[in-house]
């Protein structure tokens, strides 16, 4: 092992302390459906129709009496329903009617017979089938019930909730305001990309990093850009942020440099905890309150900036924003390459899955170090060893957890 890590924070601990403190801080506004897309649903939206709204035809075909049916002569047909123009004449006995997908049933319509099922001479119908009562028929309420439930508040407005809202007809919805988040990078190595570096300068990728995953999850990012390691500024752009926005997110100087100056001047601005978790990569992590605005503070590792923000900022910026989250799923898989690990840390290694001939496996990026970004670009999937494992043999299996909505 080599280090004690008994006074490691769990992340599952750190999580929970964090999402304890948390609550939603977005107002809501009413918005017209297309606009809303994206926004997170400020209450529950409760269905003003039956879907489908009347009794209609699942199939091409002809609407049946089934008593009709019974003497097993040919129907007549009595006329045609499309959707959107019902069938609206007489429908004696003894006759039946083309109906089309989606429109409305005929009333005492008992099935639908789909056309394949049928011969058509001229107006007369043989019926090459005994239709059973109800088939093809798609009922008034069978999707949704009128007043039913049909998405919940903190629900994000994805490509697969706006027909649903359309098709009940919803034209505003409520939905939060998006949270506002300031970012900035930290350290006087960093210089913006589209400059020369100096020997000694590298660029600054956390800050694309961090905006990119705030844009997945529609917050407004204030990005205040890269700040020296020198107190007076840093001590300007926290004051900024906390006015402006509602949350702050940094990265480097949270760690234990001689030019880690963040932990003095968050000690006098706020309460801000410095935490040390027991994850890897990620270990040194800030949380805590400025006067107004929650505080982030991203170790300046760019792997372990990213997935610090996976793994707790993004759930914690969810609760601020009043949006539901869901854990990411995890699966098993088979490690096809021998995997290196000390015991002592939540280590999320980042890998390759694929379909083996015996199911999931999975692979190293190669190395793991928190300052090769290779190895997080090239992945699909964290590869997650719980704390007191050490290394995996070729065989084993392990979790790893598809990298989802932020890292896609
Ligand atoms: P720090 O946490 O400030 O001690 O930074 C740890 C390591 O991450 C150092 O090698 C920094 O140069 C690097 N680093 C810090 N911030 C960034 C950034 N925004 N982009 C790329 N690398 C960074
Ligand atoms: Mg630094």
């Amino acid at each position: 092992m080599g280090f004690d890590t008994s006074g490691l924070l769990p992340l599952s601990d750190a999580l929970q302390g964090m999402l304890e403190q948390l609550a939603c801080c977005c107002d809501s506004e009413q918005l017209p459906l297309p606009e809303a897309f994206g926004r997170v649903l400020a209450s529950d939206i409760a269905s003003p129709l039956a879907v489908p709204p009347f009794d209609n035809s699942a199939m091409d075909g002809y609407a049946v009496r089934l008593a009709d049916l019974a003497t097993g002569t040919p129907l007549i047909m009595a006329g045609k329903a499309f959707a959107g123009q019902p069938y609206q004449g007489e429908w004696p006995a003894g006759h039946c009617v083309r109906i089309m997908t989606g429109a409305p049933l005929p009333a005492g319509t008992d099935a639908v017979v789909m056309q394949e099922e049928t011969q058509a001479d001229g107006d007369r119908i043989t019926f090459l089938c005994e239709p059973t009562a109800g088939q093809n028929i798609r009922l008034a309420g069978s999707d949704i019930g009128k007043g039913a439930c049909v998405l919940q508040a903190g629900t994000r407005l994805t490509p697969r909730e706006m027909p649903l809202l359309a098709s009940l007809g919803v034209a505003t919805v409520a939905v939060h305001r998006p949270l506002k988040v300031a970012i900035f990078s930290t350290g006087d190595e960093l210089k913006p990309v589209g400059t020369p570096l100096a020997h000694g300068d590298i660029y600054d990728s956390n800050r694309y990093g961090v905006r990119a995953m705030l844009a997945r999850m529609g917050c407004d990012c204030l990005d205040l850009g890269i700040i020296p390691d020198d107190p007076a500024q840093l001590r300007a752009a926290f004051i900024r942020a906390d006015e402006e926005a509602n949350v702050l997110i940094t990265t480097g100087g949270v760690s234990v440099g001689e030019a880690d100056f963040t932990k003095q001047l968050l000690d006098e601005l706020g309460e801000i905890g410095f935490w040390k978790l027991a994850i890897k990569p990620g270990k040194p992590f800030a949380f805590g309150r400025l006067p107004r605005a929650w505080f982030f503070g991203l170790p300046g590792n760019p792997v372990s900036a990213m997935v610090t923000f996976d793994q707790l900022v993004q759930p914690a910026l969810a609760k601020l924003a009043g949006q539901h989250f869901e854990r990411p799923l995890q699966l098993q898989a088979i490690v096809a390459e021998p995997l290196k690990k000390s015991p002592g840390r939540l280590d999320f290694q980042r890998g390759i899955m694929s379909q083996g001939p015996n199911g999931l496996e999975v692979r190293s990026t190669g190395s793991q170090d928190s300052a090769v970004f290779s190895s997080l670009s090239r992945a699909n999937c964290y590869i997650v060893l719980e704390r007191e494992r050490g290394r995996v043999a070729v065989g084993e299996t392990v979790t790893v957890e598809p990298f989802g909505g932020l890292l896609l």
